[in-house]
């Protein structure tokens, strides 16, 4: 509650009480109970078009300052991807690939794409989260084939320290910048291929993924449809330092949250898949509405979804991943026909490989040199650190 006091305290007091406050804004930082007061706040803040991009230009200037995007020195190109491993399956390809994130970083992952040679395809960024569905994971491997094979290329990439992201840990400091400057080469490297169409970029992932998902969105107009599944909580900020480790909530003059992160997506086509046994429980009745509001200001109600699944838990398991076929089918146009359906899409068809298969460096592909190791040496090249 001294939290919420402190928010209101702003109203009475100017701008001292915010410098004084820690600025991370980490796990459950708001009850329940505070989250629902502070989002009826924020609505006060903005009433038109005209005052909602005002206040979305002050969230998306505190993503960018608070994770300290533009420190990182601009490089374009050179992404020198490294594809191997080739395999043609039941109606998808799948590949190892790696591509260079700056000098010395490599992001590490498969790249799933259709079959058929035809012209320009949909592309899909596929970050994974904390759950169990690493790369290498069924889930990944069912949701990334059926996309491709529906006609989309998509990229599973891991998250630093993660699977094959063996240069830094996980936990290290900047992992909230390293990882969106990472999904910002993926994006750009998919738009750099001759198979991908610009206009239909899509982006997917739950739990932290889902945190990746509107983080990139929100700072990145190139992003053109988002799926962040079971993240997006008006209470609840993602409890790992690549999720809230950088102060992209708060400011000395501003205070959001991932509702508002979430919103910046608009008008473009947004889904929200939530659950009903984590910090999603509520969104029908309190992330949605809010969303619904700001995409009303666009008259773009109907390209703002919750898929809301009461009896399922934290995961992007069978029923949340073919919510999102039937959104990226209509929104990315893909086709959804090339999927077996009984009763329900059937992903049988996909084959599960084992990591072995999956990885792009191994003893007889080791990672190339220039290689930067540790935490402490991707943080010096970078010339960034966090107090
Ligand atoms: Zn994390």
């Amino acid at each position: 509650m001294k939290k919420l006091i402190s928010l209101i305290a702003i109203t009475l007091f100017g701008l001292t009480v915010w410098a004084q406050d820690n600025m991370l804004c980490v796990g459950s930082y708001w009850t329940e109970d505070e989250a629902n007061i502070v989002l009826k706040k924020f609505a006060s803040e903005w009433n038109d078009l005209e005052s909602w991009e005002q206040r979305a230009l002050r969230i998306k200037k505190g993503i960018i300052e608070g994770m300290q995007l533009y420190k990182i020195p601009q490089i374009t190109g050179n992404f020198n991807p490294i594809i191997r491993n080739t395999r043609v399956m039941d109606g998808y390809i799948v590949e190892n690939i790696a591509i260079e994130s700056f000098p010395g970083f490599f992001v590490t992952g498969n790249l799933y794409r259709p079959v058929e040679e035809k012209g320009k395809y949909a592309a899909i960024l596929s970050p994974h989260g904390h759950m169990k569905d690493k790369r290498y994971t069924d889930y990944i491997q069912w949701r990334c084939a059926a996309l491709a094979r529906m006609g989309a290329v998509v990229f599973a990439y891991d998250m630093v320290g993660y699977a094959e992201s063996t240069q830094v840990n996980h936990k290290m400091p900047i992992a909230l910048l390293l990882q969106t400057w990472n999904s910002k080469r993926v994006l750009e490297y998919l738009l750099s291929r001759p198979d991908v169409d610009s206009e239909r970029i899509g982006m997917t992932g739950a739990s932290g993924g889902g945190t990746q998902t509107f983080v990139l969105t929100a700072i990145d107009d190139r992003i053109k449809v988002a799926a962040p599944v079971v993240q997006v909580s008006a209470h609840f900020f993602g409890g790992c330092v690549c999720e809230s480790g950088m102060p992209i909530h708060k400011s000395t003059d501003h205070q959001t949250n991932n509702v508002e992160i979430a919103a910046l997506c608009a008008p473009r086509p947004l889904l929200l898949v939530s659950d009903g046994a984590d910090w999603t429980r509520n969104t029908p009745r309190i992330e949605y509405p809010y969303i619904q509001k700001v995409y009303a200001l666009y008259n773009a109600e109907h390209k703002v979804e919750n898929v809301h699944l009461p009896a399922e838990r934290h995961d992007y398991g069978y029923n949340k991943r073919t919510t999102l076929y039937n959104f990226f089918d209509h929104h990315l146009d893909l086709n959804a026909g090339k999927i077996p359906y009984a009763e329900g899409y059937k992903e049988d068809f996909v084959t599960i490989l084992p990591p072995e298969d999956l990885m792009v460096f191994g003893k007889d592909s080791p990672r190339p040199k220039n290689a930067l190791q540790g935490d402490d040496a991707v943080m010096a090249y970078l010339k960034i650190s966090v107090k």
